[in-house]
């Protein structure tokens, strides 16, 4: 048996179960504040990493900042800063466009396209030398007036004060917690992979709504990019039948020429679509973060933003009350929750006014976004909600750009 046992003016003993990106960042940041954490990891990163070279995260600089707090630097692992976005339904032209200067603060970037196989090797290697890690799964846990019970796959008990289930979408600890996850299949697919554009990239990440769904072409560089290509399960399976140089000049007219001649570079992955959370992100001696409690549709890039914004709520919720283990827990959960609410909101928002439903007044939608695009105001308004900043306009930013 593993006593996850806070001593030594150690805090809350913490066990978090889910080596993922949120888990590991989690288990790094509880573990910096001073309490004694555990990790239980799940399953090792493979040693070929295919999937894991084509998956790409479209980070905001709070998740930047965070990392970069637990010693990370992501463009020392070759993330690529973007200041630029270009969003648009019809015609390019009558689309909007984001920059640095749109930031309600002086910021570096709009954002880092990060890869998932180089961020998650850096933060388990660093969690490797910070903490205890155990490359185990979790398949049970007991929750007892005095603490928490995990049963591991390997046969291994570990005791703590909190769990942290950072197991992604299908988190075996929630379902024993018996706490309900509410949500909807989008019955899309997100496909991803690597290409690259005849035209340069100009740091921009760039986004089209088709009406079969949003394809974002997001930089890794001066050519090359990371693509996000949401269709209906038919049109997906479509595109994922073709060949590489059918679906890239599908994907050069669906850009409609604005990157030049498109070529992949990689082999295609799919993603099931779904949006949802759980009705609580907390239970006894439990907390929920990541993908464990929500899920969003990838067209606003915010599911792991949402992960990484719930490891600093859960370290600020334990830290504002370092004795009242209960009280914590629900300042967390409802703080987060309402944030995730609301991301969900607007993302399924933009999915059904973009999407066949928006089809109908797609010229009246292509209007408001041309004059939404003149607007200082509104553009600093929108560019600071994507950024999770404060989204007050400055006082000085003129209504018409
Ligand atoms: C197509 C697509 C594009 C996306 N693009 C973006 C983007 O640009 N920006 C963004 O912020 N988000 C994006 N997301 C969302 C993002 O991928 C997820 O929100 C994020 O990967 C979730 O991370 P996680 O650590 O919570 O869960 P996961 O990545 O699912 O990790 C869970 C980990 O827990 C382990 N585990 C599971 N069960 C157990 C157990 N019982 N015991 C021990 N370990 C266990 C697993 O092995 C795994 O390592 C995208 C999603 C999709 C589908």
């Amino acid at each position: 048996m593993k006593h996850a046992e806070a001593h030594n003016g150690a805090r809350h003993a913490i066990a978090v179960v889910g080596g993922g990106i949120a888990g590991t960042a989690c288990a790094l940041q509880l573990a910096a504040a001073g309490h004694r954490v555990t990790l239980l990891v799940g399953a090792p990163q493979p040693d070929t990493p295919a999937e894991d070279e084509i998956r790409y995260y479209a980070l905001s600089p709070a998740s930047v900042a965070l990392l970069s707090a637990l010693g990370l630097d992501v463009e020392s692992q070759g993330a690529c800063r973007y200041t630029d976005m270009q969003v648009w339904g019809s015609l390019p032209r009558d689309g909007l466009h984001f920059s640095l200067a749109d930031a309600p603060q002086s910021l570096p970037a709009l954002g880092h396209i990060v890869g998932h196989g180089s961020l998650l090797k850096a933060l388990r290697d660093r969690a490797g030398s910070a903490l205890e890690c155990l490359p185990t799964f979790a398949q049970g846990v007991h929750f007892h007036d005095a603490g928490v019970q995990i049963d591991c796959a390997d046969g291994d008990l570990v005791t703590a004060d909190l769990v942290v289930s950072a197991e992604g979408a299908s988190a075996v600890l929630r379902e024993a917690a018996g706490i309900d996850m509410h949500g909807w299949d989008y019955d899309q697919q997100g496909i991803v992979a690597n290409v690259r554009c005849a035209e340069g990239m100009r740091r921009t990440a760039w986004q089209r709504f088709l009406a079969t769904g949003p394809l974002a072409l997001l930089p890794l560089d001066a050519h090359r990019a990371s693509i996000v290509w949401s269709a209906d399960a038919p049109e997906a399976q479509r595109l994922l039948a073709l060949d590489d140089a059918g679906f890239a000049s599908e994907l050069t007219r669906a850009m409609q020429g604005v990157l030049g001649d498109i070529a992949v570079e990689s082999s295609r992955a799919a993603f099931p679509l779904r949006a949802g959370q759980a009705a609580r992100y907390f239970g006894d001696r439990l907390a929920l973060i990541g993908d464990s409690a929500h899920v969003v549709h990838p067209l606003a890039g915010q599911g792991l933003n949402l992960g990484l914004g719930d490891v600093a709520a859960l370290h600020a919720a334990l830290d504002q009350h370092p004795t009242q283990l209960v009280r914590a827990l629900k300042a967390y959960s409802r703080r987060r929750r309402a944030a995730v609410e609301d991301m969900i909101a607007v993302t399924d928002g933009l999915y059904r006014l973009f999407g066949p439903a928006g089809q109908g007044f797609a010229e009246l939608r292509d209007a408001g976004m041309a004059l939404v695009n003149r607007s200082a105001v509104a553009r600093q308004w929108l560019v600071a909600r994507a950024l999770g900043l404060d989204a007050r306009p400055s006082t000085n930013a003129s209504s018409v750009g």
